[in-house]
């Protein structure tokens, strides 16, 4: 199957917002195993938009388009649609109870009967989060669904009504594993597992690099799940075999996550104290829900003079290493670790520029440091970029050696 997607909007075409609903639905037709070869974005105009279709539909059967299901009178992608198959538009009842008695304490204005008049013979598609109806008109071997374009509409609209459509129409089933990966880059990774690659068409595996993180998802086909999975498990446990002390998660769980329920689990408590981070580790950590259970306190300590005052940095070692140093880095894990009595301190201490930097200190230059019941490591670290993205990388990378160090321990 073929399919096209057709974004409506003219506050698409003069960028007053991005084009969000195009890229979830790409994502969810690649993962369908539709095939989709070109996206238009089109004004609120009928004669365009009915040309747009014409084009979509000498390419493809399937075309899905987003926006225009409003009240208003620019809202014309369903009536365009009816028009482009030659259907009348007919009152829905059952859309219309729903409205009235969504309206049922709020005055309803009467541009909003429109929404429940759809297509003749339409597929309807309840909107759970809003007012406008979507549909699938069919014809044939040719299918148009029509979404509306708020992301909270669309997007659950998709997964309730057109997926599992879509899904029974297609003759084989897509199973995707993803194993989530920290610590390692994505060409060092990729490597590693380079021939299994190469050569493995049923599953395909891909990496995919985002935030300091990667992930291989590995994709099997077949006529049902159970045999996808038993395509995936040879596949996945070679992966594990070569590269397992990097794995920290499968499907969507986040190394923030897996490290805060590694610390919940152990009933193990943390503190942090910041230099050049400037909090965000502590920031990722509270991100966690239920992070309360392990996070104690977080310091942002950014001179000198606060890193011997609040965390017993000695003086001796911040004039003789200076701030920037696997000393000082070692020095503020236990510190806060010990001052906070928690079972887990981390640090960061670095030279995130753009000024700052000397020959022997230069900018990128950090220091992390994780405290674990009486012992600390720390590692130091050479990141480039901006100023930015160096914080983000030394954060990303002091949680990924507490990851390491807690999997050290568990091994001991
Ligand atoms: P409404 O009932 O709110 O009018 P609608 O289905 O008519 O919804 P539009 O009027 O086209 O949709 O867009 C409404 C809002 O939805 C836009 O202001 C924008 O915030 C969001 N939106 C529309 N199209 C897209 C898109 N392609 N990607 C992301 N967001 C979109
Ligand atoms: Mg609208």
């Amino acid at each position: 199957m073929k399919a096209e997607i057709i974004a409506v909007g003219t506050e698409l075409l003069l960028g007053d917002i991005l084009n969000s609903d195009a890229q979830f639905l790409s994502k969810e037709l690649a993962e369908l195993g539709i095939t989709l070869q070109y996206q238009t974005v089109v004004g609120d105009n009928e004669d365009r938009l009915l040309d747009a279709m014409d084009i979509a539909f000498g390419r493809a059967d399937l075309v899905i388009t987003s926006g225009g299901l409003g009240p208003t009178d620019d809202d014309i992608t369903k009536e365009t649609a009816a028009k482009y198959f030659g259907r009348k538009m007919v009152l829905h009842e059952e859309s219309k109870e729903r409205l009235l008695s969504y309206f049922k304490d709020r005055k309803m204005s009467d541009t909003n009967m429109k929404q429940v008049y759809m297509p003749e013979g339409a597929i309807v598609l309840n909107n759970e989060n809003g007012t406008a109806p979507g549909c699938i008109i069919e014809e044939n071997s040719r299918a148009i669904a029509v979404l509306p374009g708020p992301p909270g509409e669309l997007m659950p609209m998709f997964r309730k009504g057109v997926r599992p459509y879509l899904e029974k129409k297609q003759d084989f089933t897509l199973v995707s594993r993803e194993l989530h990966l920290s610590g390692i880059g994505e060409s060092a990774a990729a490597e590693e597992i380079r021939e299994l690659m190469q050569t493995s068409t049923n599953p395909t595996i891909a990496p995919y690099a985002k935030d300091n993180e990667m992930l291989f998802r590995i994709t099997a086909r077949g006529r049902d799940r159970a045999e996808c999975e038993a395509l995936i498990k040879p596949v996945s446990d070679e992966i594990y075999k070569r590269l397992g002390r990097f794995i920290y998660g499968e499907d969507c769980e986040t190394l923030v996550s897996s490290v805060m329920k590694a610390l919940i689990d152990r009933g193990m408590t943390v503190s942090t104290a910041e230099s050049c981070t400037g909090g965000m580790v502590a920031s990722r950590l509270i991100d966690y829900p239920g992070a309360s259970q392990a996070f104690i306190t977080g310091m942002v300590t950014y001179t000198n003079e606060s890193k011997a005052r609040l965390l017993g940095v000695e003086e001796e070692v911040l004039e003789k290493y200076g701030a920037v140093s696997s000393q000082t880095a070692e020095q503020m894990c236990k510190g806060i670790a010990e001052k906070c009595g928690t079972d887990v301190g981390i640090s960061t201490t670095g030279i995130a520029g753009p000024d700052g930097g000397t020959a022997e200190k230069p900018v990128g230059l950090v220091y992390i440091g994780v405290y674990i019941k009486g012992k600390a490591v720390t590692k130091r670290l050479k990141l480039s970029g901006d100023r930015n993205k160096i914080r983000n990388a030394a954060a990303a990378a002091a949680i990924e050696l507490l990851r390491q160090q807690l999997n050290t321990q568990e091994d001991q």
